[in-house]
C-alpha cells in the first residue's frame, strides 16, 4: 500500500470514528497518531478526494472554519457551542418542521443550527 492510500485511509478512519464534525487542524492531530510526519497539505488532499467520491460532507457553519464529516450518518443537526466552539452532532429532528411553511408551499429540505451552552461551558 502506498504512502498516499496509507494517509488517506487514515484521515478517513479519524472521520468514521469521530463523534463530531471536525475542522483539518482537528483532523490533522488525530491522524498523526496513525501517520506520522503527515501535512496540513495531505489533509486538504485527501479531503478533496474523499468528497469527490462522496464518503464525507463539509458542515458549514456561519463565521466558523469549515468541517467535515462522512456522508453516511443520515438525517441530523447540529449544536454550536458558543463557549468552546465545539459542533456536536443532534440525532433529533422534527417533522412539524414542514409545517413552518405557509400554506400551499411544499419544503423539500431543511437546514436547523443549534447554537448555546453545551453541558461543559453552561454557566453553574
Ligand atoms: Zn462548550
Ligand atoms: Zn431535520
Amino acid at each position: 500500500m502506498g504512502r498516499t492510500t496509507q494517509q488517506k485511509l487514515a484521515i478517513a478512519a479519524v472521520l468514521e470514528d469521530a463523534e463530531s464534525p471536525l475542522t483539518p487542524p482537528e483532523i490533522l492531530a488525530r491522524a498523526s497518531k496513525a501517520v506520522p510526519r503527515l501535512g496540513v497539505a495531505t489533509v486538504y488532499r485527501a479531503l478533496r478526494s474523499l468528497r469527490k467520491e462522496k464518503k464525507i460532507v463539509i458542515v458549514e457553519i456561519p463565521g466558523e472554519p469549515p468541517r467535515y464529516e462522512t456522508a453516511d450518518r443520515g438525517h441530523h443537526h447540529h449544536f454550536f457551542c458558543h463557549g468552546c466552539r465545539r459542533v456536536f452532532e443532534v440525532p433529533e429532528c422534527s417533522a412539524k418542521l414542514a409545517e413552518l411553511a405557509p400554506p400551499r408551499f411544499e419544503v423539500l429540505d431543511h437546514e436547523i443550527i443549534l447554537y448555546g451552552n453545551c453541558p461543559d461551558c453552561r454557566p453553574a
